[in-house]
């Protein structure tokens, strides 16, 4: 028989307590939970985490940077209502989430609206609603400025800049070369005068290089390139900078060899750059947008083993959930070679027996692969194999349609 070597273990997740052999997710039991649920599969998303990862960014970082989540990464309402007492504001980037945004009780002037291929209705939303609009393309501000006449009110503007320079070793590079985010640097000043003579409330810049770092040095250097072209693009500007948003892309560890972020280093860069933007641009604000890092380790994906099946020697636990729930997990949202989440029985987690495994959905498809021969407890059927790092890009992030099973449950505890 042919068999590739395993592929490499990962490091223990250990956000969750063990109490008896079982994982808590915000001091309950995980059986209990999945009691409660009443159904598999579903996701679960820990709120004393979601407040521990917040503490511990502002701890790191200066406390005049302000703090944004972007909504993307994870937009179950309940989520962002938590989050939004939380932080300081709140990226939104389509008209949806918008509505979810506002709904949270955040203030419309700390939410702001980025993405390509923003359409006049959306857009006109967005004017009523007095969020601030990153724009990113002249075609938007040419509407806007339309709207803005038509409805009587100024729309809040700022630029979003597409940089001359990515941020390095990034999982997803949003920025630099030619990109549909944003607009191009050297067409920025351009811009600018169009945004004056049209009258829209200027307000500042917006810059996202990329997402998924876990290099400290990487995303320093990026933040530390955005200031400085914010700085020199501001001499264009029709009005101050109040607002200068460098992005994020703050990593978190997935797989085997992934080491978490190091914040500190990014801590003191902010520190100088600060000096730096109150030298410049007095009376502007440094703002940072987080998705991922804020969310992504406080959520589990939980399913239920409903069948032990062996094929050639391998065994398969097929599970009632799979890549239609959780894209990312099976290897299919952006990764470039395919490799474990962290995955557990969440109801056993150290077993004495154990046997190498394989966690497959219930789709007709071999992509519904969501762990490819781990090491696991010698699994039962109505076990619950857990997926961590679950918390951004999961549900929301997944082709929930195909194959047409029901939709899982969400829920923050
Ligand atoms: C996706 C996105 C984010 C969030 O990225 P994370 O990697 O989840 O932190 C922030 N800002 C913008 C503009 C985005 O498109």
């Amino acid at each position: 028989m042919i068999s590739k070597p395993p592929p490499p273990a990962h490091s223990p997740m250990t956000q969750f307590p063990v109490v008896d052999g079982c994982l808590q997710i915000g001091g309950i039991p995980l059986t209990r939970l999945a009691a409660q649920v009443g159904a598999t599969p579903f996701y679960a998303y820990d709120r004393s985490l979601l407040d521990a990862r917040v503490a511990q960014v502002r701890a790191a970082l200066p406390a005049e940077v302000k703090l944004h989540y972007a909504m993307k990464a994870n937009p179950m309402p309940a989520l962002v209502c938590h989050m939004a007492r939380l932080v300081d504001g709140l990226d939104v980037a389509s008209a949806g989430e918008m509505r979810v945004a506002l709904d949270s009780g955040m203030a419309p002037e700390d939410i702001s609206f980025a993405g390509p291929g923003k359409q006049e209705r959306d857009l006109a939303r967005a004017v009523a609603a007095g969020i601030l609009l990153n724009v990113e393309s002249a075609h938007e501000a040419r509407l806007l400025a339309e709207l803005s006449a038509r409805m009587g009110m100024a729309a809040r503007v700022a630029i979003r800049v597409n940089p001359d320079f990515e941020l390095k070793l990034s999982g997803m590079k949003m920025g630099g070369g030619p990109k549909q985010f944003g607009v191009d640097a050297e067409k920025v000043p351009e811009l600018l005068a169009e945004v004056g003579q049209a009258g829209l409330a200027f307000e500042g810049f917006h810059l996202f290089c990329g997402s998924q770092s876990l290099k400290a040095e990487a995303i320093c250097e990026a933040q530390e390139k955005s200031v400085e072209l914010a700085i020199r693009l501001a001499q264009f500007a029709p009005a101050p900078v109040r607002l200068l948003n460098i992005g994020g892309g703050f990593g978190i560890p997935y797989f085997p060899g992934d080491a978490p972020l190091d914040l500190a280093p990014i801590g003191a860069g902010l520190d100088s750059l600060l000096s730096r933007v109150a030298g410049a641009l007095p009376g502007a604000q440094l703002a940072i947008e987080l998705g991922r890092y804020l969310v992504g380790e406080a959520g589990l994906y939980v399913c239920s083993v409903i069948e032990r099946k062996l094929s050639r020697g391998q065994l398969f636990l097929v599970v009632d959930g799979g890549m239609h729930q959780h894209l990312a997990a099976s290897g299919n949202f952006g990764q470039v070679i395919r490799k474990n989440y962290p995955v557990v029985l969440g109801n056993r987690i150290n077993g004495e027996k154990r046997e190498t495994a394989s966690v497959v959905g219930p789709l007709c498809t071999p992509l519904d692969l969501l762990a490819d021969r781990i090491e696991l407890p010698q699994a039962e059927e109505g076990d619950l194999v857990v997926v961590f790092q679950s918390g951004a890009y999961g549900l929301t992030a997944s082709p929930s349609r195909f194959l047409s099973h029901p939709a899982p449950i969400e829920v923050l505890v």
